[in-house]
């Protein structure tokens, strides 16, 4: 879905983290693709080093496509869709289409 930014709450519809939510930490538009907290997450075995002496396993987010995201309005929390708003100025914004509210 095109128009989500950064920092927007997201619902993931598909694939094995399908009904997460989470915060949207980057977008890469070039590919459709974001980051989204805690979601389509990797677990990275870390060796032993000296700043982490322990080494570990390390969970760290990949990219996800954008179109199995839907948007979570902040104003009305419902998982919506994004629709456009040109206001007298000139300026479109973006809205939710649900309560209509400018996002
Ligand atoms: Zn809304």
């Amino acid at each position: 879905m095109a128009g989500i930014k950064k920092n927007d709450s997201v619902l993931v519809l598909a694939g094995k983290d399908k009904g997460k939510k989470g915060k949207v930490l980057r977008v890469d538009g070039k590919r459709d693709k974001a980051i989204v907290e805690g979601v389509n997450l990797i677990k990275k075995h870390m060796r032993p080093t000296r700043e982490n002496p322990k080494g570990g396993i390390l969970s760290m987010e990949t990219p996800i496509q954008i179109s199995n995201l839907m948007l979570v309005c902040s104003r009305c929390g419902k998982k919506t869709k994004i629709g456009y708003k040109k206001l007298t100025d000139g300026t479109k914004k973006r809205i939710c289409k649900k309560c209509q509210k400018i996002l």
